[in-house]
This record gives C-alpha cells, sequence and structure tokens, in this order.
C-alpha cells in the first residue's frame, strides 16, 4: 500500500524532490489546487510526476457516506486504504449573514471535527466507538485527508478558514506522533495555513500526554473531557481515570500553556441521574477555580444498547445556571445534527461498516 503525500511535511518533502521549490510547488497543487492526481502537476517535470505516483497516493481515503442535517452539519463515512473505515464530521458554526440590500456581511464559519484512530483504547462506558474496541493508529496523511477532503467536498477553496478539532473517533493524545505531524502539516502556509489557535486537541485525559503537547509548542487549544468531578465515577465512565485521576489532568492542565484571551475547555457529559445534580455542579466550580476554564455541557446522546439515559433539559440549564451564578463560563453544546446520527461513532454503527 502506498503512503500518502499528505503525511509529509514540506521540509520532508524538500528532501526528496530538487531543487525544494518544487515542494512548495507540490503543495500549491495539493492544498489549493485540490488535484486528485500527479498527473495534474502540469509545471512539474514529466519523470517527477511519475516517481511521485510511483511512490505516493495523493487521497488515502474516499467518502463512502455522507448523512446531511439541515442545520448544515454533515456526517461523513470515509474509507481507508485497507478497508477500514472512520467519521469526520462537517460543523456549520454560524450562519452566513447578508444585510437588507441581500450582499453578504460575513461568511459562514466551519469547523471540520476528525478522527485520529480505527477505534480506541480508553473504552468509555458511554461511548459506541468504544464498543468496537480498537483497530489501529490513523498515519498523518489519514488525519490531515479528513480535513481536505471535507474542504473539498464542500467547495471550500484553500483560503477559506475553518477551525480543525479532534474530537471524532479515538483518543488524540493515544497517538501523538501522528497527530503532531498531522498539526504540523495543517499549519503550513503553503498548505492549508490551519494556525494552531484554529485547532483544538479533545482528549480524555492523559496527563503526561498532554504535558508532552504542552512542551511541542504548536500552539494549539486543548478541550478536557472532564464528564465527572469525582474519581468514582470518573473511573466507571472512563476506565483509564485509574491511571490518569482527576487531580492529575488539573495539575498537567495548570502546567498547560494557554493563550491569554482563551480558555481551557472542559467537557461534562451530562448524563440523568448520575452527574445531572447541582451538587456535582457545585464540585465543579470548586474544582476549576483559579484556571481560566469554560465549561461545555453535552447531553448524552443515547444509542441502542446503551445503559444511559438522556439528561432533562431542565437539569441541564439549572446545571448552566449553577455555573454562571458563580462567573464560570458555561455553555450546552447545541446537539448539531440532532436529526442523524450524531454523536460519535453512531453513523458507522449504523453502516455495520
Ligand atoms: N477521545 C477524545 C476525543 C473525542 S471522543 C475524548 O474523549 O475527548 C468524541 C466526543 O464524543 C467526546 O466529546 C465524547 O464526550 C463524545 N461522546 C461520546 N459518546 C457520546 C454520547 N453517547 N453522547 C454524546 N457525546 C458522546
Ligand atoms: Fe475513546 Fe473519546 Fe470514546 Fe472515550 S469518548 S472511548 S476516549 S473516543
Amino acid at each position: 500500500m502506498k503512503k500518502s503525500i499528505l503525511g509529509l511535511r514540506r521540509e520532508e518533502l524538500e528532501q526528496i524532490l530538487k531543487p525544494s521549490f518544487r515542494a512548495s510547488q507540490v503543495f500549491s497543487w495539493v492544498y489549493s489546487g485540490f488535484v486528485d492526481s500527479f498527473d495534474e502537476m502540469l509545471n512539474l517535470p514529466k519523470n517527477m510526476r511519475e516517481s511521485l505516483a510511483e511512490e505516493f497516493v495523493i487521497a488515502p481515503l474516499s467518502i463512502i457516506n455522507k448523512e446531511c442535517s439541515s442545520d448544515g452539519t454533515i456526517k461523513y463515512l470515509l474509507r481507508l486504504q485497507d478497508g477500514k473505515t472512520i467519521e469526520a464530521v462537517w460543523l456549520k458554526m454560524r450562519q452566513e449573514v447578508y444585510g437588507e440590500d441581500g450582499v453578504l456581511e460575513s461568511e459562514a464559519r466551519y469547523t471540520i471535527c476528525v478522527s485520529t484512530q480505527v477505534g480506541c483504547k480508553v473504552g468509555c462506558s458511554f461511548c459506541l466507538t468504544a464498543k468496537g474496541g480498537f483497530s489501529r493508529d490513523l498515519d498523518a496523511g489519514e488525519i490531515v485527508a479528513q480535513v481536505l477532503e471535507l474542504k473539498k467536498d464542500n467547495n471550500h477553496p484553500q483560503n477559506r478558514r475553518v477551525n480543525v478539532v479532534y474530537m471524532g473517533m479515538g483518543e488524540p493524545l493515544d497517538n501523538l506522533d501522528a497527530l503532531s505531524q498531522a498539526i504540523e502539516i495543517l499549519q503550513d502556509e503553503n498548505g492549508l495555513a490551519i494556525s494552531g489557535k484554529r485547532q483544538t486537541v479533545s482528549t480524555s485525559g492523559l496527563s503526561t500526554k498532554i504535558d508532552a503537547l504542552a512542551k511541542m509548542d504548536l500552539g494549539v487549544h486543548i478541550a478536557i473531557s472532564l464528564h465527572a468531578v469525582d474519581d468514582e465515577l470518573r473511573s466507571e465512565l472512563i476506565p483509564m481515570n485509574k491511571a490518569y485521576n482527576i487531580a492529575s489532568i488539573i495539575d498537567a492542565v495548570r502546567r498547560f500553556p494557554i493563550d491569554t484571551r482563551k480558555r481551557v475547555m472542559f467537557e461534562y457529559l451530562v448524563i440523568r441521574d448520575k452527574n445531572d445534580d447541582l451538587a456535582s455542579a457545585k464540585k465543579l466550580v470548586k474544582l476549576l477555580s483559579g484556571i481560566r476554564a469554560k465549561v461545555n455541557l453535552i447531553y448524552f446522546n443515547p444509542y441502542p444498547g446503551s445503559i444511559y439515559e438522556r439528561p432533562l433539559t431542565k437539569s441541564m440549564v439549572e446545571f448552566q445556571q449553577y455555573l454562571i451564578d458563580r462567573s464560570l463560563l458555561c455553555t450546552i453544546r447545541d446537539s448539531k445534527g440532532i436529526d442523524i446520527s450524531a454523536a460519535c461513532g453512531q453513523l458507522k454503527s449504523k453502516e455495520g461498516a
């Protein structure tokens, strides 16, 4: 199986292609020309195009299914070269705004949610991805390709910005080498130029890897999937919590370099009668004191066979208000794509893929 050229940083491509400006030309064809084959790279010598095609493919994955929601969210099922499948989601975060004269005043904003592994080792009790076990890590090319293919499919030109969230299938920090390589490739000015501050890594809390990511100084944001305020419940939800408990995660977050205008996002999956009470909200306020935090409450999204229940809207709103009244920023994740298989792993499972 050939490797994808999308997994190479420009400096790495420069080692292969001489003179080195050829690497920038290839980057332009791929990331702004959106070409599908090396044949189309007309300003490259024919023998260079041929040897590239012998060694590499461009896209290491293809779109095999799409579900479009009325709110602009599109969920993709993608097939990798070895036949395994993953999901990625195109999220419309803000509608375009037109003035009275019908002229476009501000463009729509999009976020792409990508996967980092086929399956996941962490095994959270609420997560459908976990049910299928772990299959393999994605390589950097397969991570970058999700962003590129979704932009292409939505006719979203290179120079229009998107945000990237590593919140699809898998635990990003359990695949840190490929993740960091992909982050850097996506940042390249000759590529998609998605700066670190537009990329967010969501983790279930591998504290030592949070430190390792911090050391890499990539300028990315982190989101912590906290979901519980005491270790007993968190270990039930996220078995790995026995090794990396809440205190160790909070300590790692305190060490993480945060842009002074930004906040660390804490995701809190709300499950009915498990963690939706105000006593938990009170503990959460205490736990996050002194951290520039923002809490995102997520409705647990049930699926056939799931052992938990969706919380009542009333408890979500009361939980949110409790935090806001104590000066903690808190949003409720609006259930984008609620009319399609919304949470991670749910489209793949429906396909039986
Ligand atoms: N492994 C990382 C990356 C994202 S997992 C992490 O855990 O942070 C994908 C996201 O889907 C997480 O935010 C998780 O909380 C959410 N999720 C998983 N199962 C869900 C469900 N049944 N309902 C709602 N959100 C779910
Ligand atoms: Fe893995 Fe995240 Fe699902 Fe937990 S919630 S099993 S860490 S993908």
